[in-house]
């Protein structure tokens, strides 16, 4: 099966690769002539800073893209060839990676509730590291001892996230060490732990209070007899900016870090970074379809919408900047709606525009993370395109030469 992120993609050609995040409008219009719209426009080069600041602001952490976000093949291979880990949540994501070469060993799977069949199909590709975080899933390994080792997810409610994620997942940190002793009775090894704060979550205190528990949990399960754990996964939910300013990476992670010292040596860590990674990665171009004048206020009807790229704005609960490129002539209080023929498809109900024409370009931006991957073909609207640009590193060539010097194959590891 081919995982759908790996269609419907167009690759720019170097000499039409531009920074998505320095794209001139002119660029923007050249990129809608050429493949239409709406597209998605995904820089991998974004991809590989947004990857190398996290990975500079937790040295020693190994960062897991958990591919939800933006399931891309692109964005895999480039994050592949950084030397990127990967978390996987559900077979079409096994396939994915699987196309991509990477190879198993750099995979973990996270999702804490899953099917016999799931289990087999990324035990087949070779993953061997698992979540689970009750009675019953811990059973569902029993077959699987010899291959299967598991975390254990640990829940730490997160109110203040955008995005709450220890309401549906994990465990009571009263409960973990049962799990394990549970897990130990039927000759399963639990080799760590596991949490996820919530995603965007704005302040770095709940990682700090999770990190701090696990350290605690962590030295009781030593305490009481049980095998030692020696992996501690940290999750995703590092914020990015939207319309609101975040806390840089480097400082935000700062207190982490610093509740990570207090860890005993032997514990790897490592996190799994979904929205940080691809968020600042994509723009998204829509094109205005159709106009009206409804109670004095003008609507502007776009090929994309809350069913496409801007479901973010219903399941994610982002709000996306956007621009236009029209500049000239008075503001008005215009409302931004989707294609789709239902009334909740409305981007922007109140945003003050310039009057637009048909055929107009509209531009969201920091629009890679949960949009395109929840996007639908509603009311058949086919989802946006997706353009790639900067696959390989500016300076990829210059690599491969100095590795072929250096007597290595020319393919990064
Ligand atoms: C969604 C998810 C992630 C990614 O979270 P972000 O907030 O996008 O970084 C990581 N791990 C698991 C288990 C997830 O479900």
């Amino acid at each position: 099966m081919l995982p759908r992120a790996a269609r419907q993609t167009h690759t720019v050609s170097p000499a039409h690769a531009f920074d998505s995040t320095t794209l001139t409008e002119s660029e923007i219009r050249g990129l809608a002539a050429r493949f239409g719209s709406p597209l998605l426009v995904v820089d991998c080069e974004q991809v590989r800073r947004q990857y190398h600041s996290l990975k500079a602001a937790l040295p020693g952490v190994d960062l897991h893209y958990a591919l939800k976000p933006l399931p891309h093949a692109a964005v895999v291979a480039c994050l592949r060839d950084e030397g990127a880990f990967f978390d996987l949540a559900t077979t079409g994501e096994v396939e994915l990676v699987k196309a991509q070469g990477i190879p198993a060993e750099r995979c973990i799977h996270t999702h804490p509730i899953k099917r016999d069949s799931d289990i087999r199909d990324a035990l087949r590709y070779g993953v061997k590291i698992f979540v689970a975080d009750n009675p019953d899933e811990i059973r569902k390994f029993a077959r699987y001892r010899k291959r299967a080792e598991l975390l254990i997810r640990v829940s730490f409610r997160s109110p203040d996230a955008v995005v709450d994620l220890s309401r549906k997942f994990g465990c009571e940190a009263g409960a973990v060490l049962g799990l394990i002793e549970q897990a130990r009775r039927m000759g399963i090894r639990v080799r760590g732990l596991s949490f996820h704060v919530g995603s965007q979550a704005m302040e770095p205190t709940k990682y700090v209070e999770a990190i701090r528990a696990c350290t605690n949990l962590i030295a009781e399960a030593l305490l009481a007899g049980l095998p030692s754990l020696d992996i501690l996964d940290i999750g995703g939910g590092f914020p990015v900016s939207y319309n609101e300013e975040v806390t840089p990476i480097d400082q935000f992670c700062q207190p982490i870090r610093e509740a990570l010292a207090k860890l005993p040596s032997h514990v790897r860590v490592i996190a799994e970074p979904g929205r940080f990674i691809a968020a600042p990665a994509a723009i998204a171009i829509s094109s205005v379809m159709g106009k009206a004048k409804r109670d004095g206020r003008w609507w502007y009807y776009l090929d994309d919408g809350l069913y496409g790229s801007y479901s973010g704005q219903l399941f994610d609960h982002a709000k996306y900047p956007v621009t236009t490129l029209r500049h000239e002539g008075e503001l008005f209080p215009s409302v931004l709606a989707g294609p789709t023929c239902d009334s909740i498809d409305v981007i922007d109900d109140n945003i003050l525009l310039p009057e637009l024409e048909v055929g107009d370009l509209v531009v969201g931006r920091m629009m890679g993370a949960y949009t395109w991957a929840s996007a639908t073909d509603f009311n058949f609207f086919k989802r946006a395109k997706v353009v790639v640009m900067h696959e390989q590193p500016a300076d990829a060539k210059r690599v491969v030469s100095l590795r072929k010097a250096a007597g290595g194959s020319g393919r990064a590891a």
